[in-house]
């Protein structure tokens, strides 16, 4: 017979449960098995994996959870409809120029990932976005298609300028984008030096405030870009220096994850005003860089809201177009060629982190109802009345009462007044209350705010293998929400509701705000003896750059993965997380010292008659070993 949870629930009802069609955008869906599959297209032909049989091939290979799987098929997608999505809107609107994509490396750093954006890439001439020096390296060493560009942004020194400058010289598009007048006398000392003419852009702060998780920083508070006195300041040093030409771009970044297209459309208005101006003023204009700002739809909602958009891909390429043309056209200024730097579109889908469930913590009671020993205090009897008399017209009245009764044998038992077992029992009579009241509150009247967050107090916890401060930031840092899913067992009805804690031992250490504005996720009951792998989603962007080793867990094991036609998939990459010798010697620990003070404290052990010498070389054989550990739970 099949259990309760099996019968009458299919993979359709997962999917609707966990909302799969309005996040996955075609890149997952569930097989009549019950597993989450990836879906891509290869040579025109559809093929899914099951992500369970990747764990699998990963298990075979030593690589346990918590891991993060890249997609390259994925990657490979996402810049396909990025740029086709603005060639198409190119060729619709009759726009007179091309798109040049350039992907900012700061977004995610990690080589396979830029490696596989500059390879796929090629055919789009896509580039890259260095922020920094040690991102124009990467820049430099991996980009060979000149016809790419690459756009420098951010503070620049000395040395990031010649670095450039001598890009220049090699025969690539590098643009300084100039973010303070400072760097200007720089850059001409040093062009002048190296007799090489630089490409230059400004970075205008437009007044067009965004909504979104970066709000405050828009507008004119932001604290990048330079304002209008500023750019003319700009202009009039290139100018004396006679390098006006050389100022060829107007770059403007509103900020990240941009819900609103109305927001998007003032901003690139607001920046061709000062794209004619800047021409007007004698600059070479002929490159318009939109930033980043091209949101994800995580939630799937499809509205202006933190976590979702309210436009398409299509919507937000002829919008930047459409806006271009409508304010360059009647001043008879030609069309720019058109760079975005989108970073978090290009690869947030592209990465799935999954972890395995540890443990859960329930809320039920734990045993059928007992009758408070003789002798015990009155007021476990009066608890376990409550339970008599319980009805819907007297919810409310039974709630004070438990609370009453509950906190009274707790103070008790501070004093010493109550044994452990009469506590347990209360709290065992006052847990079971609650589900009486859980149960009857639809049938029942008005509630107190406190009864009807009841369920919410009540749901399990599900102890991860993992850390959100590791794996999931911006789960902790600004609240982002990602899609979070089991992947597998999804042909059966999931019947608990749970928030997630992680390792660390931190109270942030959690998950508890889901998509669809939910603080509890429906998961299935653990099964004795069986792993429960869960999948976070579109965590390609910003998450492995931004996180910490909180309570020294380290990187995690990652694969990369690539599928193949014939439904086969193949581990292009394989990277081993950190070891507790890994994350020891992040903070400065010497291991050798570390191996020989212990060495000492045991050899004092066997000195003092507390262990054999025998013991002691397993101890230290064991510490050894744990040295080249995972940081993570290791399952034996
Ligand atoms: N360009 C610049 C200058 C940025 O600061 C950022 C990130 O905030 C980006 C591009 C990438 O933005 P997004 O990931 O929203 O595409």
């Amino acid at each position: 017979m099949l259990p309760d949870s099996k019968i009458n629930w299919s993979a359709e009802d997962s999917a609707e449960t966990y909302r799969l069609e309005d996040w996955n955008a075609g890149h997952f869906s569930i097989n009549q098995d019950g597993n989450l599959e990836i879906e891509c297209q290869v040579n025109g032909t559809d093929v899914r994996v099951p992500i369970m049989d990747i764990i699998k091939g990963m298990q075979d290979r030593d690589l346990f959870m918590p891991a993060l799987i890249r997609v390259e098929n994925i990657l490979d997608h996402s810049l396909k409809i990025l740029n086709e999505a603005f060639k198409n809107a190119i060729d619709n609107c009759g726009y007179q120029n091309v798109y040049r994509g350039v992907f900012p490396i700061k977004v995610n750093q990690q080589a396979q990932i830029v490696e596989e954006i500059v390879r796929f890439g090629q055919p789009y001439n896509h580039g890259l976005e260095a922020g920094s020096k040690p991102e124009l390296i990467i820049a430099l060493a991996m980009l060979e298609n000149e016809d790419s560009y690459i756009v420098c942004n951010g503070y620049k020194d000395e040395e990031f300028i010649d670095l450039g400058l001598r890009a220049i010289q090699l025969g690539y598009k590098c643009f300084f984008v100039i973010e303070t007048p400072t760097e200007v006398p720089v850059i001409i000392r040093r062009a002048q030096a190296l007799g090489v003419k630089p490409m230059l852009g400004t970075r205008v702060k437009l007044s067009t405030q965004v909504e979104g998780h970066w709000q405050k920083d828009s507008g004119d508070r932001s604290i990048f870009g330079l304002n209008s006195l500023q750019i003319i300041e700009v202009i009039d040093m290139l100018k004396e220096a006679d390098m006006l030409d050389c100022l060829q771009l107007l770059h403007f970044h509103l900020g990240s994850q941009i819900p609103s297209i109305h927001n998007i459309r003032k901003g690139v208005q607001e920046a061709c005003r000062y794209y004619v101006s800047m021409k007007h003023e004698g600059a070479a204009m002929q490159y318009m860089d939109v930033g980043g700002g091209l949101a994800v739809d995580y939630e799937g909602n499809q509205q202006r809201s933190l976590n979702s958009k309210n436009y398409t891909l299509d919507e937000y390429c002829n919008d930047i177009l459409e806006t271009i043309m409508m304010t360059l056209d009647p001043e008879e200024v030609d069309h720019p060629v058109i760079i975005s730097e989108s970073g978090r579109a290009t690869a947030a889908y592209s990465s799935i982190f999954l972890f395995n469930i540890l443990d859960v913590a329930h809320f039920d009671p734990v045993r059928q109802l007992q009758e408070p020993p003789k002798g015990s205090d009155e007021k476990l009897t009066n608890l376990r009345a409550v339970l008599e008399v319980i009805n819907p017209d007297n919810l409310q009245e039974c709630y004070n009462d438990a609370n009453y009764y509950r906190d009274e044998i707790r103070h008790l038992f501070q004093h010493g007044q109550v044994e452990l077992r009469e506590r347990a029992m209360a709290e065992n009579l006052y847990l079971e209350v609650l589900q009486h009241i859980l149960r009857m509150a639809p049938e029942a009247g008005v509630l107190s705010e406190e009864v009807e967050r009841l369920q919410q107090s009540l749901t399990d916890i599900y102890y991860g293998n993992f850390s959100v401060f590791q794996s999931l930031p911006d789960a902790w840092a600004i609240n982002q929400v990602f899609p979070i899913m089991p992947v597998h067992r999804l042909n059966e009805k999931p019947t608990r509701q749970a928030t997630i804690a992680d390792l660390t031992c931190d109270c942030d250490g959690k998950l508890d705000h889901f998509i669809g504005d939910e603080s509890t996720l429906p998961l299935h009951e653990l099964r004795d003896g069986e792993d429960y792998f869960l999948g976070t989603f579109l965590v390609g962007a910003y998450q492995e750059t931004l996180s910490d080793l909180h309570n020294l867990f380290g990187d995690t094991n990652v694969v990369s993965i690539r599928i193949h036609e014939d439904g086969s998939f193949e581990f292009v990459h394989e990277i081993e997380g950190d070891t507790i010798e890994d994350v020891l010697d992040y903070v400065e620990y010497d291991i050798k010292s570390m191996k020989e003070r212990f060495r000492r404290t045991v050899e004092k052990a066997v000195r003092e008659n507390k262990i054999t010498v025998k013991t002691r070389q397993q101890i230290l054989k064991s510490f050894a070993e744990s040295l080249t550990g995972y940081t993570y739970y290791e399952v034996e």
